[in-house]
C-alpha cells in the first residue's frame, strides 16, 4: 500500500495540499514571521501553494492572522511577498 501523503490546508484558498508542495510560514519564538522554504525551522507553522495568489489570498482572508493568532501588518506581508519572489528566482 502507497504510504499516505501528509496534507495540509492551504490558508491561501483553503484546498488541501501534499506536503511537498507547500510554502510553510512560521511565527518564531520572537513572534517574528517569516517564510520556511526547507520547512525545518521550529515555530508555529502555517501552509500556503506556492505562489503568490495565495499568499496574496491569505492576507485578503486574514489567513494568517488567524494561524498565528496575531495581527500582521502590512510590512510583514511585504516582506513575506519579498521573500517568495527570491525563492520563485531560485
Ligand atoms: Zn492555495
Amino acid at each position: 500500500m502507497a504510504k499516505k501523503t501528509p496534507l495540509r490546508k492551504c490558508i491561501g484558498c483553503g484546498e488541501m495540499i501534499a506536503k511537498k508542495d507547500m510554502l510553510r510560514v512560521i511565527r518564531t519564538k520572537d513572534n517574528e514571521i517569516k517564510l520556511d522554504p526547507t520547512g525545518k525551522e521550529n515555530g508555529r507553522g502555517a501552509y500556503l501553494h506556492f505562489n503568490r495568489d495565495c499568499l496574496e489570498k491569505a492576507v485578503k482572508t486574514k489567513g494568517l492572522e488567524r494561524s498565528f493568532k496575531m495581527s500582521i501588518g502590512p510590512d510583514i506581508y511585504e516582506t513575506l511577498s519579498k521573500e517568495l519572489m527570491d525563492i520563485e528566482q531560485k
